[in-house]
């Protein structure tokens, strides 16, 4: 596991060099940030698509200018996001997608959004009229019914049932001339962390249901889940199916990548608390847990990449490291290290940059990790930082 993760950090990082700083924070890496958006660029270029970042994977903002300089603009869930994507990304496009959109909202979300994208016909039919009316380009997602990945089923949103995008069969039932004119654009959104190959298959499945209409749009959006940044992705295929889709039906292609864009691009500082034992097994208990600071580890689950950490077995030392809180699932991995841990030692978990300080949570009443840059010249600074303030004005009154 101390593998090219790390690579960014290599002379900068001694924990020696972090021991005063209070742990558990968050290090966004501005180099490899920009690495990444370079390969993203790269395939604008070479194919003339748009790419989106999707803010819901990474939304921290000082670094909207410097991505601002690679890719289109900014992609959001709902009114916040897009707000935040229109403030801080400006000079970009501002697409929206919701599952559902909300009456009290959509007049606001008109201010932020130009591109909208709308999960069902109900939702073009109440909302689509008026978005039109004001300018936006709209869009409707569509279900293309193929499923590429197994692994993670709450991450397939062709599953079984999904409420996520129009089957074409629901199509065939509720669209009708005059809504179909209000579209500009198609919408899917199928994978997840995955390569081009997948792409290539959901793409047949696509045009297999929905060439048709795909002719009378504008653009075609592809979602996210393309895992471009990843050593092993095969981004030829990739611009070879975008300038296939361009071709074959005369559109603008849009990708919206959320982790691609800040894949390994930040870094969770931790330091052990104490290290107890129960049947053999040895489990350090840390500062930073995983129901709260890197809530994936659990939901998906996966075992992050760790500084100086392998698999079990692979070293002499092993431990399971474990967060702070009452909950007895709050393990982040088991992990084998060379020479055995010590009560108060650092420890740097890699890939922290996505879905972590977008998503982490106070429960127990844990605070949240403060967020450092990390300079492309090697320079260390603060972003911001949290305190009992932060727990303590989502309870209750403000007073
Ligand atoms: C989650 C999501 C994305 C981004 O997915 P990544 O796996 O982070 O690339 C893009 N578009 C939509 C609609 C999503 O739900």
């Amino acid at each position: 596991m101390t593998n090219s993760v790390f690579k960014g950090l290599s002379g900068k990082l001694l924990p020696e060099f972090f021991a005063d700083i209070k742990t558990p924070y968050y290090i966004i890496d501005e180099a490899k940030l920009i690495s990444n958006a370079e390969i993203l660029s790269s395939v604008i270029e070479n194919t003339g698509c748009k790419i989106l970042l999707a803010q819901k994977a990474f939304s921290n903002f000082d670094f909207y200018p410097l991505l601002s300089r690679y890719i289109s603009g900014t992609e959001a869930s709902g009114l916040f996001e897009a707000r935040l994507g229109y403030e801080e990304m400006p000079d970009g496009e501002v697409h929206v997608f919701c599952a559902a959109y909300r009456d009290d909202e959509f007049p606001e979300l008109l201010e932020y959004a130009d591109h909208i994208v709308f999960n069902s016909v109900n939702q073009l039919k109440k909302f689509g009229g008026a978005a039109k009316e004001r300018g936006k380009s709209i869009g409707l997602r569509i279900n293309p019914e193929c499923s590429t990945q197994t692994d993670h089923e709450i991450y397939d949103p062709c599953a079984r049932g999904s409420r996520l995008g129009v089957t074409r069969d629901v199509w065939n039932r509720e669209m009708t001339d005059s809504l179909l004119s209000l579209l500009d654009g198609l919408h899917f959104h199928t994978l997840c962390e995955q390569n081009s190959d997948a792409l290539e298959t959901t793409l047949k499945a696509v045009e297999m249901r929905f060439g048709d209409v795909l002719l009378r749009m504008k653009w075609l959006n592809m979602g996210g889940g393309h895992h471009i940044t990843k050593e092993d992705y095969d981004v030829r295929l990739l611009e070879k199916l975008i300038k296939y889709a361009r071709d074959k039906w005369d559109l603008t292609v849009y990708l919206e990548p959320g982790e691609a864009v800040a894949l390994n691009a930040g870094y969770l500082i931790s330091r052990v608390l104490d290290i107890v034992e129960n049947g053999g097994i040895k489990t350090t208990i840390l500062d930073a847990s995983a129901a709260c600071h890197m809530p994936d580890v659990i939901e998906m689950p996966y075992t992050p990449p760790l500084l100086g950490g392998y698999p079990t077995g692979v070293k002499n030392y092993s431990y399971r490291l474990a967060g702070p809180t009452c909950l007895s699932g709050d393990i982040i991995g088991e992990y084998s290290f060379a020479d055995e841990l010590n009560i108060g030692d650092i420890l740097v978990f890699g890939d922290m940059a996505i879905y972590t300080t977008c998503k982490n949570n106070t429960f127990n009443g844990m605070p949240l990790p403060d967020i450092y840059k990390m300079s492309a010249d090697g320079k260390f600074t603060k972003l911001t930082d949290f305190g009992y303030l932060d727990f303590k004005m989502r309870l209750g009154s403000r007073g």
